[in-house]
């Protein structure tokens, strides 16, 4: 096959975004697009070009003071009859246009067509974010080519609708375990029943005062939820156990480990199991980059209240923000399109912050 991604529609990030999405490339099934943008990349000639994976990174080695990410996933929720792409007015329509081909469209613009940038840039194009962690190509980078994402700053291109938002909220499951004994409810005085004492475990759920974080004036809503319940034997047993799953999100001010024994203390006195848990990132905002970047888009910031990419950046002690052209409500949705206009000025707006 031929490489669609042209010269000429490498000048254009709305032809280039059309392009993207028009090579099918479903999680795990990336080899096409990564084989076309990594020919792009070698071509450009003022890049370093390295590939694990069907993940690509291409690099400037200029010796600017500073380094910053551009980073996409490549890959896409699947199709829903919605491939290929159409244009309706001013709107592209198609499985990945919002999240998040507009997105790599405008790095991969800026990788072509801007060989002088004000900073040293790292573009990153990966593989397999839209399923599980463990195929995720920049957690696969993140622990054999960590060397690829050293960067005083990361910009994230994914769907944000033209908003920055900086840092991410930090997740942990646990499951809260409540110990009876087991008896026939005909002498139910014999026994203890479990699912009654989760009741305390649900009170305190219920009297949680969940709190409201502002750092580096982005604004996180933590939240402490009881997300599945299960317990009991059969209709004549007092149940001996009885385990309720919660779920905390939590601001970037604490750490792992202090969401964990936050936890612990509110489940005071309980059995208490963390099952599964992924740290929160800081906004990070006063990285020199960072700030730039702020001024270059002119708009303030808003906390980012799922967990994201994001928080792999800062795992490794890189600021990093999602800023995309998609509209987020979109994404995965039969009917995801992005705004051509959206696109042309996030390419205008990251090319007046690089080319400074
Ligand atoms: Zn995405």
């Amino acid at each position: 096959m031929a490489n669609p991604l042209t010269p000429d529609v490498l000048v254009d990030p709305v032809e280039l975004t059309r392009a993207l999405v028009d090579i099918e490339s479903v999680s795990r099934d990336e080899k096409v697009i990564a084989d076309c943008v990594e020919d792009v990349l070698r071509s450009a000639g003022h890049l370093t070009v390295e590939r694990l994976g069907n993940t690509v990174m291409g690099r400037t080695d200029l010796g600017r003071e500073q380094r910053v990410v551009l980073a996409g996933h490549l890959d896409t929720v699947p199709i829903n009859d919605n491939w290929p792409s159409t244009v309706v007015d001013d709107l592209i329509y198609g499985c990945g246009t919002s999240d998040m081909k507009s997105g790599v469209a405008i790095a991969l613009h800026l990788a072509a067509t801007l060989p002088d940038p004000a900073y040293d840039v790292t573009y990153l194009f990966y593989e397999a974010e839209e399923i599980e962690s463990e195929f995720n190509g920049l957690r696969l980078v993140a622990d054999s080519r960590p060397e690829w994402l050293r960067a005083d700053f990361a910009v994230l291109l994914e769907p944000t609708y033209g908003a920055v938002e900086a840092g991410c909220q930090g997740t942990v499951t646990a499951v809260v375990r409540t110990h009876g004994r087991r008896a026939h409810t005909a002498r139910a005085w014999r026994g203890v029943n479990a699912i009654h004492a989760a009741a305390e475990v649900l009170r305190r759920l219920e009297d949680y005062h969940p709190r409201t974080v502002t750092i580096d004036g982005c604004t996180y809503r933590e939240g402490l939820n009881a997300v599945r319940v299960n317990g009991g034997v059969a209709g004549n047993v007092v149940p001996d156990e009885c385990a309720v799953e919660v779920n905390l999100r939590f601001a970037p001010d604490r750490s792992e480990q202090q969401a964990h024994e936050h936890l612990r203390e509110v489940f005071q006195g309980f059995d208490l199991e963390v099952v599964d848990s992924a740290p929160g990132a800081l906004p990070g905002l006063d990285a020199v980059a960072a700030r730039e970047f702020l001024t270059a888009i002119g708009v303030e910031p808003a906390a980012k209240l799922g967990w994201t990419d994001v928080a792999r950046f800062a795992a490794l002690g890189i600021p990093a923000m999602n800023y995309g052209p998609g509209d987020p409500s979109l994404a995965h949705a039969p009917d995801e399109h992005v705004e051509i206009g959206r696109i042309r000025d996030g390419a205008a707006t990251l090319h007046r912050w690089l080319a400074r």
